[in-house]
């Protein structure tokens, strides 16, 4: 997983708040966050001498793109549809115990996960714990994962 101090390492480090933020590292969280995109630091952009950098910071930043609000990615082509992200959730636990959080098809609209033709799909993330300011760090979907198909950028 991508740090802030990565993204901040590949920065200008001037802090000349060119990007409306108040140091190069606010501007690295807002990278990291997807609040921001990288080509909103000027000097990155327009100076030589960070070519190397941006080449770097695109590479990093580029798997993040289509990531959910959580950072959630489902690399569905890893996926093979076991379930174990489903049960394993504690949101589809809570909200669906009957049916997701038993391991049976969803009773109800209120999952995050549920598989459709051999592969995961995400939905109300914002139910994840992982979303908002309140977050958490919730990696129980990850973890049963077999085949790594479930990453949090
Ligand atoms: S991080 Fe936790 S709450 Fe969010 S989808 Fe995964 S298991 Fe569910
Ligand atoms: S645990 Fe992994 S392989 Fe199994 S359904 Fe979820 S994402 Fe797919």
């Amino acid at each position: 997983m991508t740090s802030a101090m990565e993204i901040y390492q590949l920065l200008p480090k001037t802090n000349c708040k060119k990007c409306n933020e108040s140091t190069c590292m606010a501007f690295a969280v807002a990278l990291l966050s997807r609040t921001k995109q990288y080509t909103e630091c000027p000097p990155l952009m327009e100076e030589e001498k960070y070519i190397d950098s941006r080449q770097k910071l695109e590479n990093i930043l580029k798997p993040m793109e289509g990531a959910e609000e959580t950072g959630l990615i489902i690399h569905e082509e890893l996926c093979s549809g076991c379930g174990n992200c489903v049960v394993a959730c504690p949101v589809n636990v809570a909200n669906d115990p009957y049916g997701s959080g038993k391991g049976f098809g969803p009773t109800n609209g209120k999952v995050i996960f549920r598989v459709e033709n051999g592969k995961v799909k995400a939905a109300n993330i914002e139910e994840c714990r992982r979303f908002g300011k309140d977050r958490i760090l919730c990696r129980a979907c990850i973890d049963p994962c077999p085949t790594e198909a479930i990453e949090f950028v």
